[in-house]
């Protein structure tokens, strides 16, 4: 969307409707569930726009509750109909913008891990089993700082890296220094331009060099994969 996106607002229902932009069968190819086969769960829409996005997510169709998990079953079997991708990545967009706390219990008593894409500013009460991976996004040249009650619930921070965007050089401190058990995941960004590309991965390598941080390569990506 590179910044173009309508800013949406925070939904708040019951969470047996969702807007979905799209759901697909993949590897997932980034964090630390990485090369695992998963089924990725697209909401629509976003409550912030960052120039960088590249994801397509303003266009999205309203979906039952059962519905979806009828999507996710058919797309987690294989050719001969066994359970193949037993991992669900929840998406957007902003996933957490709607109410996804009833998808995600429905998803772990079908005993599918349930892992989520965040940028870190909106709360919802999720189950303990859920593995809460945050990308902490910039306005105004400054972090959202985490807030208490989802910072509590993290399991990694991912940062995006760039070699040529100030705001993008570091890893920002968003509330993580409270905690001495986040793993923290450092993704070069893609500004489809070779040369900056290569750069971008120079300075996550360093960063990683120099702070013990985990490198994530977007390897759905290079592999040509969705
Ligand atoms: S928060 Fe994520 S999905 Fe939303 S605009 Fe930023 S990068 Fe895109």
């Amino acid at each position: 969307m590179f910044g173009k996106n309508k800013i949406l607002k925070i939904e708040q229902h019951l969470g047996d409707f969702l807007d979905i932009q799209e759901i697909f069968p993949t590897l997932q190819g980034e964090g630390p569930f990485v090369g695992q086969g998963a089924i990725f769960i697209r909401l629509g829409g976003c409550n912030l726009k960052c120039n960088f996005c590249d994801t397509e997510f303003d266009s999205f169709e309203n979906f039952s509750l059962p519905e979806i998990l009828q999507k996710v079953v058919e797309l987690s079997k294989n050719s001969q109909q066994k359970i193949v991708r037993k991992l669900v990545v929840i998406t957007g967009g902003e996933p957490m913008r709607q109410p996804i706390e009833k998808l995600c219990k429905e998803l772990i008593a079908l005993k599918f891990l349930v892992q989520i894409e965040t940028n870190g500013t909106i709360f919802r009460d999720l189950p303990n089993q859920v593995k809460i991976i945050c990308s902490p996004k910039i306005s105004n040249h400054k972090y959202h700082i985490l807030r208490p009650d989802i910072l509590q619930k993290i399991d990694v921070l991912k940062f995006i890296i760039s070699a040529n965007n100030a705001d993008y050089f570091e890893v920002g401190e968003v509330g993580q220094s409270s905690r001495d058990d986040i793993l923290i995941y450092v993704q070069p960004m893609d500004e489809y331009d070779e040369k900056k590309n290569k750069e971008n991965l120079q300075r996550s390598l360093d960063l990683c060099a120099e702070n013990g941080y985990f490198l994530s390569l977007q390897t759905h990506k290079i592999v040509g994969l969705k």
